[in-house]
């Protein structure tokens, strides 16, 4: 009994010896491996990291290179997008191969030879500025927008601060005025060549009540080119942005603006698009990034 009892307890400290040695063997490798593994991981986390930040920036990888364009692109949209405005409804409805402007009543409206605006647009506020003319009559070309006519007198007064006597030459035109002047030009000369002088209905800015042609107080040079020489014109050139207004048709810019170079006619547009189109020398087409108009 005593010899059947020792290796009972012999092999059940054999199994204690093999179930604490298996144990400890597991224990071991749970205690060494792992770390190696950690050490893997984090060797393969941080070469993953360092392989996928490398191929981040790679767009051989698909899915980095289509996220880091999407999400640079995506920047690149969010952080061009306040720096370049839209005109105001530029996306309207074509007519006669022109863009039919959708906010006519903007003060920074884009009016040009491919955005017109609507026919039955006139402006709601056309008062009579309180500035000099080169005539008397109290007429429909006197007017402006009550905002810029408060403006034009603004920098007429500033002006002639400065000894520089400013006349209004023509400011509004309604839009039925301007399409029988063009029609009658059209049946004496033909669309086309009618196009090369007077503006197709809708597109003259005069239609907005936001644009004036200026001269001196003698009326000389008037809408003429040699008025681009008179101390007028410099003035305008150095001051009219202070009040809102740019000098609309620029001197090198033609291709953009569709218009030879027009020193008297200014367009109200606000102070702050006024001073930014200024400094940098810009068109509106420039600031909106709207397609160059090519004569
Ligand atoms: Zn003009």
């Amino acid at each position: 009994m005593k010899k059947r009892r020792r290796r009972f307890f012999g092999f059940i400290i054999l199994c204690a010896i093999m179930v604490i040695g298996y144990s400890i063997i597991n224990k071991g490798e749970s205690t060494t491996i792992p770390p190696k593994q950690a050490a893997g991981e984090s060797n393969t986390g941080q070469s993953g990291g360092e392989v996928s930040g490398e191929l981040g920036s790679n767009p051989v990888v698909p899915g980095d290179g289509e996220d880091a364009g999407k999400g640079s692109g995506a920047a690149n949209g969010s952080k061009d997008e306040p720096n370049q405005p839209t005109a105001p409804g530029q996306a309207g409805q074509m007519e006669d191969g022109r863009t039919v402007i959708a906010q006519p009543e903007s003060i920074s409206v884009l009016v040009n030879k491919q955005n017109k605006l609507p026919e039955n647009y006139s402006p709601a506020d056309l008062v009579y500025p309180d500035v000099r003319f080169v005539f008397k009559e109290k007429v429909e070309k006197r007017m402006m927008r009550k905002e810029a006519a408060e403006a034009l007198e603004r920098l007429f007064k500033a002006a002639e601060d400065d000894g520089v006597l400013l006349a209004g030459v023509s400011a509004y035109r309604a839009h039925s005025t301007q399409k029988s002047l063009f029609e009658r030009y059209a049946k004496r000369d033909g669309e086309e060549k009618a196009l090369t002088y007077s503006a197709f209905p809708g597109t003259s800015e005069h239609e907005t009540g936001l644009a004036i042609d200026v001269s001196g107080s003698d009326g000389k040079c008037a809408a003429a080119d040699c008025f681009g020489d008179t101390k007028e014109a410099l003035w305008l050139e150095k001051h009219a942005h202070e009040y809102g207004f740019i000098i609309r048709y620029l001197k090198g810019k033609e291709s953009i603006t569709g218009y030879q170079y027009e020193p008297w006619h200014l367009r109200y547009v606000g102070t702050d698009i006024a001073a930014e189109l200024a400094a940098g020398g810009e068109t509106l087409e420039e600031y909106f990034g709207a397609v160059p108009v090519v004569k």
